[in-house]
């Protein structure tokens, strides 16, 4: 048997025992840290809530004003003899690592991240620890994630190529929609871009924490003939429901890891998949997991088995928590 430890992975969240609080619980707790926004992190109904001010401004867009605590990068928080630090994850707006010490152990819970560029959010600062809690959404040699360039130069060809289509790109309403778009902007794309309604408060909040979106339309009530040779965004819900139709024959694209599936792609008739993930790809794990060199790996989410192998093969001890309702598919 092995000691309890002062942190408890648990199906419904990881407990940090000292300072008697959740990190990212999926039922409602007096005490939560939050990672960041995605509904499978961030739930509503705790009793008071550390997070950074982005995280808890998205948690209030989503359920509602509630008692927190705003927490800036690096700052340090203590919590029953427990040194706690919110670090970038790079993964969306607000999106922290949690990092604790207690017991002079350290040990970096990561919520989800990604090692890429993303002009939305600060990038993942790799902390070395004792012990490392990952994500494995994409822990399997075969994801490979394209260079986000790439991906975003044949959204542009296929929007130049048919100037009386519209190129509809479903991307998730928290991070990935934004991330597009920026993307876009940084590519020199200055044209309106026209979002869908259920994009459109998590758009203003982020251009309200100072991310440049350019010129933003809402796509509702507008002629279909306006919005040929523009690039319409919805949330991937939207791009087979009856909202689309109206569209100016769109190009339909979605911007997701999960169009490395092709069996994904065509199940949702996506003609245009663009390989644009939030998480990391095996190489960013694998490269993260020996840069901060952990005694041991806790992996929360995802396709564990293979990370959990190649751990073993480095020597790095390592266990799958099997947390529950993680991982939404259309956040990829
Ligand atoms: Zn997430
Ligand atoms: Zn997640």
């Amino acid at each position: 048997m092995p000691m309890p430890h002062w942190i408890e992975p648990h199906p419904t969240g990881i407990y940090v025992r000292p300072a008697d609080a959740w990190i990212d619980p999926s039922l409602p707790q007096e005490r939560a840290l939050v990672t960041h926004g995605h509904a499978d992190h961030a739930r509503g109904g705790h009793g008071h809530v550390w997070a950074t001010r982005e995280t808890l401004a998205i948690m209030a867009l989503r359920y509602g004003t509630a008692s927190g605590t705003a927490v800036a990068y690096g700052e340090e928080v203590r919590l029953g003899g427990v040194t706690i630090r919110y670090v970038p994850a790079g993964h969306v707006l607000g999106s922290s690592q949690i990092l604790l010490e207690h017991a002079g152990e350290r040990v970096v819970v990561t919520g989800d991240y990604k090692r890429r560029p993303d002009p939305t959010c600060l990038p993942f600062e790799p902390v070395p620890c004792d012990i490392f809690v990952t994500e494995a959404t994409f822990g399997l040699p075969v994801f490979r994630h394209p260079d986000t360039g790439s991906e975003m130069d044949r959204l542009l060809a296929a929007l130049h190529a048919h100037p009386h289509r519209c190129v509809l790109v479903g991307a998730y309403a928290l991070g990935k929609a934004q991330r597009v778009i920026s993307e876009l902007r940084g590519r020199g794309h200055r044209e309106p871009i026209y979002i869908h309604g259920a994009l459109e408060r998590m758009c203003a909040l982020y251009q309200d924490f100072g991310v440049d979106l350019g010129e933003l339309r809402p796509a509702t009530g507008v002629p279909a003939k306006d919005m040929r040779g523009h690039i319409v965004l919805s949330p991937p819900s939207a791009l087979n429901d009856r909202w689309s139709r109206r569209l100016p024959d769109p190009i339909t694209a979605m911007a997701s890891g999960w169009m490395r599936v092709r069996q994904r792609a065509r199940q949702k008739n996506v003609e245009l998949p663009l390989v644009i993930s939030d998480h990391a790809d095996w190489d960013e794990l694998t490269d993260t997991i020996r840069e901060v060199a952990p005694s041991e790996t806790w992996i929360t989410h995802g396709r564990e088995e293979a990370l959990l192998h190649w751990c073993m093969t480095h020597q790095i001890r390592a266990r799958a928590l099997a947390l529950v309702g993680r991982e939404d598919e259309d956040e990829g």
